[in-house]
């Protein structure tokens, strides 16, 4: 049967640049085409939603995708003409073309999220077919990369920003409590893949590295008092040390005591269950298997341009092969994974689904000052978070960091915020600009008047010269030498703007998986928490879109056998959380001696997660990760 017709999900709306003639083919190339995007203008979003919706509500067959939607009246009626129409142009447009690939899965951005999803469904569904797109020439070169990020495992052990304090001086640890489940979901999981032979050589990509709050002033030293306590209440904070004695502060971090001002007064926390993670390092592994697997290919220097809709419910992707001279090429795939980084958002609005059309995105870089004289980096074995400034993104809370490279050790400052208006390291300046649309243009002005906070913390980290840098330095290493250190630019992270209920726009500084509504296509946008929990979030990609295979007891036995803790919360199982410390510390070779948890400690699951009755408003702190 000849190729179907493009159906772009919802086109009512307008990009404000470049959109004309890049959607061309949707919009002019046939009138079947023509019929089906006409009906959305103007319409309301519900009339509007059933050119999707329809396509599960009006079955006429069943062989959909995994099982999802088939054509619907209109898409029959479509693919006819556009049948007809293809059978009489000369030059057929995308839609109407042979795809050079047809696949189950199609994974675009070679990066750590789409990675692990890959490594998920390969152990899953080991027969069907996946297909990585990448528009670079090679995989991990972009925010995974190891320099591009800073290698937290963000467990919530240091992160001041995910413990907030309401207006009663309460501290709230819900989120702490679920970043830190989260990371054992991945510790779990990259202890799996060791185990398998997929990842190899642990020290490679993980290795102990404490982590650390480090504070000073009377009233950041009394909120690390009230944050460690109220920390106590959960048995996955076990192990953690509060102290506001020099000597002990200097036997843990030496560098950062050294020269330092006997009259200031200092806390710290400490919890040796801190990891630094070479996120690069772990996607290039899991690409290495998923190479070595029949059904996987990986194309390398293939940019997606375009993401449409086949009457059929799967999806046309469109690409570039920016190496060879084969201009466009053509994948359709029955499910497409948007794991684009930074790109993920312009690729998401290609497809057009309504549910995209509530994001816009707003990216701000990071820079850190390396230093790799060995005679400074072994004095420090940490990750000593300090407090974020007013306004800085969650990103920018600086920190004074060991790194592991390549079996070397190195010491990470920073970071220092920077604006670029590409979306991606290797991106365009005209990013920022191609991604506003009718839909989100508002969200955006909204969200740059209320974030004035933001705005002015980013317009003074644009004017720092090498002193200030230096001088932010000398406050977590006052000994520091300028000319020992050298100045990195790392990644762009696109903070994610949401159109609220009222048309505003609020700045969520989390990710977000977004998918369509019959779940043949999800993309994840957003920054933080990050790598640290690609599993996790590529675990609930699995289980927004294939939930019908997540409730198979197939599927479920092969998940547990994954993550043995799945589906339970470790907060309120003290055992557990033990033994799944003893396991994957095992598996992962971890140095630092494990905490034993007394479970006696503990009793019931908590209700709320360990935080204090919050009968307090949480103070506004823009650097909140939800
Ligand atoms: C400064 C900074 C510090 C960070 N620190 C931490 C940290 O300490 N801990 C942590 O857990 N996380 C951290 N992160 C976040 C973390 O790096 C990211 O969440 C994670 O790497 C995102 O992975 P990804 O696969 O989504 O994106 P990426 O690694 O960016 O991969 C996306 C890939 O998609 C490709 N791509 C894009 N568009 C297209 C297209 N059209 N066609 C084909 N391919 C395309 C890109 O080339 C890229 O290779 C940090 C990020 C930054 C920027």
């Amino acid at each position: 049967m000849l190729p179907l017709m493009s159906l772009k999900g919802r086109h009512h709306g307008v990009r404000l640049w470049t959109r004309i003639g890049v959607d061309s083919p949707s919009l002019g190339c046939s009138v079947a085409t023509w019929a089906i995007t006409t009906a959305a203008p103007g319409a309301d979003r519900n009339k509007d939603d059933t050119v999707i919706k329809s396509n599960k509500d009006i079955l006429l067959n069943s062989s959909a995708p995994f099982g999802g939607p088939a054509m619907n009246r209109r898409q029959v009626i479509g693919t006819a003409l556009a049948g007809l129409a293809a059978t009489a142009l000369p030059g057929l447009p995308a839609w109407a073309q042979p795809a050079d690939k047809t696949v189950d899965v199609l994974l675009i951005g070679g990066g750590i999220m789409s990675a692990t999803l890959g490594i998920w469904l390969n152990e899953l569904e080991p027969n069907w077919s996946i297909t990585m797109l990448e528009r670079l020439d090679g995989v991990a070169l972009e925010s995974s990369n190891g320099w591009n990020n800073a290698g937290t495992g963000h467990s919530a052990l240091a992160e001041l920003n995910y413990t907030p304090e309401d207006d009663k001086g309460n501290v709230h640890i819900n989120a702490a409590v679920q970043i830190n489940e989260s990371f054992q979901i991945s510790r779990q999981f990259w202890a799996s893949q060791v185990r398998r032979g997929v990842l190899k050589n642990p020290r490679s990509f993980i290795n102990s590295t404490p982590h650390m709050s480090f504070v000073w002033g009377d009233d950041n030293i009394e909120f690390l008092r009230k944050r460690h306590e109220a920390l106590k209440a959960s048995p996955l904070f076990a192990g953690m040390e509060f102290s506001t004695d020099r000597a002990q502060i200097a036997k843990w971090v030496p560098l950062m005591m050294e020269g330092r001002d006997p009259g200031q007064a200092i806390a710290a926390t400490w919890s040796p269950l801190g990891t630094d993670v070479d996120f690069g390092e772990i996607t290039r592994q899991f690409v290495a298997h998923l190479k070595t697997q029949p059904n996987f290919s990986l194309q390398l220097s293939s940019e997606v341009e375009d993401i449409t809709r086949n009457a059929d419910g799967s999806w046309r992707v469109t690409y570039s092969d920016l190496k060879g001279d084969a201009g466009e090429r053509f994948v359709d795939a029955k499910f497409v994974f948007i794991g684009g980084g930074g790109g993920a958002l312009h690729l998401l609005q290609k497809t057009g689904i309504p549910e995209g059309e509530d994001y816009a995105g707003f990216p701000v870089g990071g820079s850190f000052l390396v230093n790799e004289n060995p005679s400074v980096t072994v004095q420090h074995l940490a990750k000593a978070y300090g407090k974020a400034s007013v306004g800085a993104p969650p990103m920018s809370v600086p920190h004074l960091d060991t790194r592991y490279f390549d079996n070397k050790r190195v010491v990470l400052f920073g970071p220092f915020a920077t604006f670029s208006t590409k979306f991606l390291k290797d991106g365009s300046y005209l990013d920022l600009m191609t991604s506003v649309t009718l839909e989100n243009i508002w969200p955006m002005l909204d969200v740059g008047a209320e974030q004035f906070d933001l705005v002015k913390y980013l317009a003074g980290q644009l004017m720092l010269s090498d002193a200030d840098r230096l001088a932010a330095l000398r406050e977590y290493y006052p000994q520091a030498k300028g000319e020992e250190w050298r100045l990195w630019q790392a990644g762009q992270r696109v903070q994610i703007i949401k159109r609220d209920k009222e048309g505003g726009g609020t700045l969520k500084l989390g990710t977000e998986i977004v998918s369509a509504q019959d779940g043949s296509i999800a993309a994840l946008l957003g920054a933080s928490p990050g790598a640290s929990t690609a599993a996790p979030i590529m675990l609930s990609v699995l289980e927004k879109v294939f939930k019908d295979k997540v409730a198979t007891p197939e599927w479920q036995a092969k998940i547990r056998e994954i993550v043995p803790s799945y589906g339970v919360k470790l907060n309120g199982n003290p055992d557990m959380v033990q033994q799944e410390w003893t396991d994957t510390s095992e598996q992962l070779q971890l140095a630092s001696a494990l905490p034993t948890i007394d479970p006696a400690a503990y009793g019931p699951a908590p209700a709320n997660a360990g935080a204090p009755a919050p009968s307090g408003v949480v103070k506004q702190v823009p650097d909140i990760a939800p």
